[in-house]
């Protein structure tokens, strides 16, 4: 990996403003996913440094709190464009770490930016409210205030932003953070902390810790100082981290699993929901919470669908990401890769039919053709389960309510789309999908200006957004008497 900016690449913890390594000296290995090599080392820290780097964020608050909004704004500002200047150092670090293509990981930068511009902006807006009082000597007046200290817990598909999009808002609403990366993708955190010193975040106010997931999110959801945990990962680690904060009572956020439908109806534009279909698929080799991981298409136009479909998967070019054209990367580690065999099993032992696609690629390791399976049905392991990869399902329908009740039937609610041109039926069909996002005529959804978050057992509470602030902030409730 050659940097423009060799000191992006950082292999130790960052607490208190130090660069630090774990008390035991021990560490952990990061690989890159497209060829197996090991390329760095980060610390493997547990509760002891986790707990250091709390009290660092404590005796940080109150002078990060205190400070004008205007004045972190700036810093903030600061932050995001170095992010933007460094843009294909970050990009190089996360692909190599994470295996996504390069075009996707510059992609990611600038999302992931744009949380850091955006809550710079926000953050001159933490509005209270004025109530009519209730009593003729009585005013009451509602103001925001930072929650305190909060902790993240973030996964390896969006190894920088789903770090700033939780910094973005904390840092804006005057709280300090402590954050734990996923330990496959650590040093795209650790250079957004490098450059997070340099715009001049404080000292104590960003911590990054890395190590043992188990040791660090014990320690950050039994601490009584932390008042805020935002975590996003799987549904499984989600609900452990709950019962885990209920102890302290903390507030959570929680960005956990989705099962997203995507719907193609008779009187959709085909080749636009193709399109869709392709990038909602197979961004990130099909390894997000929002990728389409049902995708439902009506008797009418089913075959057509399908045909332009797999032609369109079977031209993309798979390889390691920093090779021009590439579209598709290795899959994270190869427990990913048996997931993706493991549904595509059951699918045909069940009667699917692999229409593009359909085994491991030739370049070895992680790599898996992206693929799809025609005549899928609601008994198979597809139509429950969050594949996390390359695999396209086609599920064939006829009426509408139908479609809703498939759709709906599965316990996660974060992301779902289709595909219509009736307006009645769009606004029949937006209402009635039980999820938090809805996306209609496109295949990409996710923006900083917009509510990101799920309903049912995806989770609890939104990122981005103006609603991404009052995550970080508590309100009180301030009543004057005796006027
Ligand atoms: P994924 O399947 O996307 O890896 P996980 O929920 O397993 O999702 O991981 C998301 C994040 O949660 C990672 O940073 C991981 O290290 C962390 N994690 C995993 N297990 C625990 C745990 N028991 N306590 C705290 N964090 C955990």
């Amino acid at each position: 990996m050659t940097l423009k900016d060799p000191t992006l690449l950082r292999q130790q913890g960052f607490i208190n403003g130090e660069w630090v390594d774990a008390d035991s000296g021990e560490t952990i290995d990061v690989n890159n996913p497209a060829t197996g090599e090991i390329i760095a080392t980060v610390p493997k820290m547990g509760a002891a440094e986790t707990r250091r780097a709390i009290e660092a964020a404590n005796e940080a608050w109150p002078a990060w709190r205190s400070m004008l909004a205007k004045d972190r704004a700036a810093i903030l500002r600061r932050w995001f464009e170095l992010m933007l200047e460094n843009a294909d150092d970050l990009a190089l670090i996360m692909t190599s770490e994470q295996g996504k293509p390069l075009t996707e990981a510059k992609g990611e930068v600038a999302y992931g930016a744009s949380f850091l511009e955006w809550f710079a902006e926000e953050a001159k807006r933490m509005y209270g409210d004025v109530i009519p009082q209730h009593q003729a000597d009585k005013r009451i007046v509602v103001i925001k205030q930072p929650i305190g200290v909060t902790a993240f817990i973030t996964p390896w598909n969006f190894p920088i932003a789903m770090i700033t999009r939780k910094a973005g808002p904390a840092l804006a609403a005057g709280c300090p953070a402590v954050a734990k990366p996923a330990s496959q993708t650590p040093l795209s955190a650790l250079a957004l902390a490098v450059l997070a010193e340099r715009a001049g975040v404080p000292k104590g106010v960003l911590s990054i810790v890395t190590g043992s997931a188990g040791a660090i999110g014990g320690e950050m959801t039994s601490n009584p100082i932390v008042r805020k945990l935002s975590f996003t990962g799987s549904t499984e680690i989600g609900k452990v981290l709950i019962k885990q904060c209920a102890d302290t009572v903390k507030k959570v956020s929680m960005e956990l699993g989705g099962n997203a439908p995507f719907i193609v109806f008779d009187d959709a534009d085909v080749d636009a929901a193709v399109e869709g279909a392709i990038v909602c698929k197979f961004r990130n080799a099909g390894q997000t919470c929002v990728c389409a991981n049902r995708i439902y298409v009506q008797d009418g136009v089913y075959d057509e669908f399908a045909k332009k479909l797999a032609a369109k998967v079977a031209q993309m070019k798979i390889g390691n990401g920093v090779e021009d054209g590439v579209v598709i990367g290795p899959l994270i580690d190869m427990a990913a890769v048996d997931k993706v065999e493991e549904h595509l099993a059951d699918a045909t032992s069940k009667g699917a039919s692999v229409i593009s696609g359909g085994k491991r690629h030739e370049l070895g390791g992680s790599f898996y053709e992206p693929t799809v399976i025609a005549n899928v049905t609601q008994d198979m392991m597809v139509s429950k389960d969050e594949t996390f990869g390359p695999l396209a399902p086609l599920f064939r329908f006829k009426e509408e309510d139908e479609v809703i009740a498939m759709a709906n039937d599965t316990e996660f609610g974060l992301a779902s789309y289709f595909y219509a041109r009736d307006i009645g039926r769009v606004w029949r069909v937006s209402e009635a999908l039980e999820y938090g996002m809805v996306a209609l005529n496109t295949g990409i959804l996710s923006t900083e200006i917009a509510p990101f978050g799920g309903v049912k057992e995806s989770g609890l509470g939104r990122e981005g957004s103006k609603y991404g602030l009052d995550e970080f902030c508590e309100m009180k409730y301030m009543l004057l008497g005796g006027i």
